[in-house]
Order: structure tokens, then sequence, then C-alpha cells
């Protein structure tokens, strides 16, 4: 994409004024506030090498082939995102598991922490290169009883599909927790085997927004990314999501969210992108994408309105938008009331077709727990 004479003029005025221009270039906080913005038309580079370029260093292949190649070979129970059916004895005990859940847990169970998916992604996200110096980034992952291997799941597959040097934290939020092995058993997990990660705890229930908020405060990298507690991330998810953030502390990006399955845990796409939208009654709506946005199906495109639960936003304006309303007691809404403000307080947000994360969208049905296993109504 071609960037603008004037932010090009502004790029060019803001280094030369600094006086030490130079020394700042490999500041965060440089990169932080370079006026760079993705036009309507992301299909190219956001700006050329001899400005911004020198913030970021060069563009690289930031796959991790070793990885990719191991987990190609990986065969059991879930893996390649593959469902795991359980037989009827396997299912026994399975009814009050799926009600507190929402999912089948003991397919979880089953499935190992670090399970390969499929790389689902468009064929183009596979030789797209991003800039080599991207800031650090604190995973927020507010949880209430959640089941013990899908939460450790998100934590590890963020581990093993991250480039290191791009994890700050993993910050697991304890919104109130009643479960027993949420407690000790989990602090002492996270202490063992998950580096990085520390659980931090609400005092009372808080509501997933505040629990969010509690996140965000404790967080110590620059962009902060906001995951539900029953996700996987898939392949080469970070550097896509977090660049347009490198280019404008403005921007804010959303994955493709895929949809793990709730009953079998197959891992699969819902589709393949839509622009957030909503109704008169402010539900959530999935419109379909523009033209222009299908020309270029690997790069970032404009989205008016979040889906809200996984998205990345940098530290900075986070907290120039005075975070989410504190208020807000339960979810649902809280996308809105964000989104509005991102875009009234000059920012914009994309969703990133390269950057996949998939998503127990859960279901709470009474007709599936009394029939045990897979049969269920949809609606
Ligand atoms: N959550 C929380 N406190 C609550 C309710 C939810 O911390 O009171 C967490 C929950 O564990 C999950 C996230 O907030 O990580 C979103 O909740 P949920 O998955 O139930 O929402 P959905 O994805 O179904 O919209
Ligand atoms: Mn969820």
């Amino acid at each position: 994409m071609a960037i603008s004479r004037r932010k090009r003029s502004q790029i060019t005025r803001t280094l030369v004024t600094t006086g030490c221009g130079a020394f700042l270039l490999f500041t965060a906080s440089r990169i932080f506030s370079a006026p760079v913005e993705y036009g309507d038309d992301s299909s190219e580079s956001a700006f050329s090498q001899d400005t911004i370029g020198n913030l970021l260093g060069k563009k690289i292949d930031w796959h991790d082939y070793r990885l990719i190649e191991a987990e190609s070979k990986r065969t059991g129970p879930g893996e390649q995102g593959n469902s795991v059916i359980l037989d009827a004895k396997e299912s026994e005990g399975l009814g009050r598991l799926f009600s507190s859940n929402g999912f089948n847990a003991l397919a979880s169970d089953k499935i190992a922490l670090d399970r390969s998916i499929k790389d689902i992604r468009h064929k183009d996200c596979r030789t797209k290169k991003y800039y080599d110096r991207l800031p650090s980034v604190s995973i927020i992952v507010p949880f209430h009883n959640e089941h013990w291997t899908t939460l450790l799941r998100t934590a590890k597959t963020v581990l093993v599909r991250s480039p290191p040097k791009l994890i700050k934290e993993i910050i697991l939020v304890d919104d109130f927790s009643t479960k027993e092995f949420l407690k000790s058993q989990l602090d002492e997990y996270v202490r063992e085997n998950l580096p990085k990660t520390r659980v931090l705890r609400a005092k009372k229930r808080e509501g997933l927004i505040r629990a969010r908020l509690l996140g965000a405060k404790a967080a110590r990298g620059a962009v902060l990314i906001f995951l539900d507690s029953h996700s996987e991330v898939n392949t080469n998810w970070l550097p896509p999501l977090i660049e347009p953030i490198a280019l404008n502390y403005r921007n804010v990006t959303c994955p493709f969210i895929d949809v793990i399955d709730f009953d079998n845990f197959e891992y699969r796409a819902q589709d393949e992108g839509a622009r957030g939208a909503f109704d008169w009654q402010l539900f959530y709506k999935r419109l379909p994408l523009l033209e222009q946005d299908l020309k270029h199906p690997a790069d970032p495109f404009k989205s008016p309105v979040m889906a809200g639960g996984l998205f990345a936003i940098s530290s900075k304006f986070f907290w120039e938008l005075g975070g989410y309303d504190p208020g807000l007691d339960v979810w649902g809404g809280e996308q809105y009331e964000l989104s509005f403000k991102i875009w009234q307080c000059g920012g914009a947000m994309y969703d990133i077709p390269c950057s996949r994360i998939g998503h127990i969208y859960r279901k709470f049905c009474k007709k599936l727990i009394a029939s045990g296993t897979r049969k269920h109504d949809s609606n």
C-alpha cells in the first residue's frame, strides 16, 4: 500500500526535528509515535524502507519451519485439528462437565495441550513477510471457572507458536473462580511449566470487562492481546497481528476467529472473513466483505466493529481511550464501546486474515447434556 505524501513528509519532519533521529530510531516509543497508517488499499508495504523501514528493520519470514515440520508429523487424539469422538463408556459423567463448561471437557482432556492444528490460512499467507523489529506483547486471558486443559492449552499454544522475543508475558486473570484446581494447583503448574506466565487473581467476581482491565493494568508489553480462556493460536499468528500496530499505535487488529467444535474439538474455519457490524437492536452481525477486501485475500481489511473476544491493541492507545468503561458488568456491548471509541479517536480497526485463532463457541444446551455427546440441534 502506498503511504500518502502528507504522511511521508510528516514522518520525515518528525524524524528531522527530533535532532537525534538516529538514536530514537531504535526506541519503541518512536515506533509507537510514527504517524503511518494503512490506507484503503493495504496490499503493499505501508511505507518505504528509507523512512519507517529503519525503525522496524527489514521484512522477514517469521515462519518457524522446524515447528511446522514437527507438527505435520504428529498423530494422536485431536492432532492436526481433527475431531475426538468419545464412545459411550468414555462419555460417562460427561453431562455434569458439559453443563459447567459448555463444551466436551472429556474430549479436551484426551488432546495434547500443544496439539497440532490445520494451517487453514489463505495460501498467500505462507509467503508473507513482516517487519523484523516488532513490539513485545502481553497476552491477557481472563477466566472464570475455565476447564483445566482448555485454559492451559490457550497459554501453551501461545508459547509454542509465537516467536519468543515477541512474548513479554502471559497474564491469566482469575475472575474469582471457585473450582479448586484453579487455585494453588494452577499456580504450581504455571510456575513449573509455563514460562513468562503468571496468574493474577481478582478479589471478587468482577466479570469479563473488569477482569480484562485488571490484566491490562498489570501488563508491561507495548501491545495488549486479549484472548478467551479456551483458544488455540494457529501458525504464525502473531507477527501479522502486531505489524499494523507497529505501523501506527492507533491501529487495532482482530485475528480471524476459527471454530473449535464444542463437542468434539475439531478445528475449522467459520468463514473466510466478514465485516463486523450490528443491527438496530445492537446484535452483532457479520456482513459480507467488499469487493476491495477480496482483491488481496491475505491483507488486512477494515472492519467497523470487532467481535470483541480476541484482539490486539497498543497499551498506549487502550489507555488513551480510557480502556473499557469499568461499569460494564457483563460481556456483550463492550465491543461497541471500544470500537466506537477507536474510530472516534483517530484509530482504525483491521481484521487480519493471516492471523488465525481458534475459539470454542460454548454451548449450554439441556438436550445435548441429556443425550451425552455429539448429537445436538444448533439453535
Ligand atoms: N469470563 C470472566 N468472568 C466472567 C465471565 C467470563 O473472566 O464473569 C471470561 C471467560 O472465562 C472467557 C471470557 O471471559 O475467557 C469470555 O467469556 P465467554 O467465553 O463465556 O464468552 P463467549 O466467548 O461465550 O462470548
Ligand atoms: Mn469464549
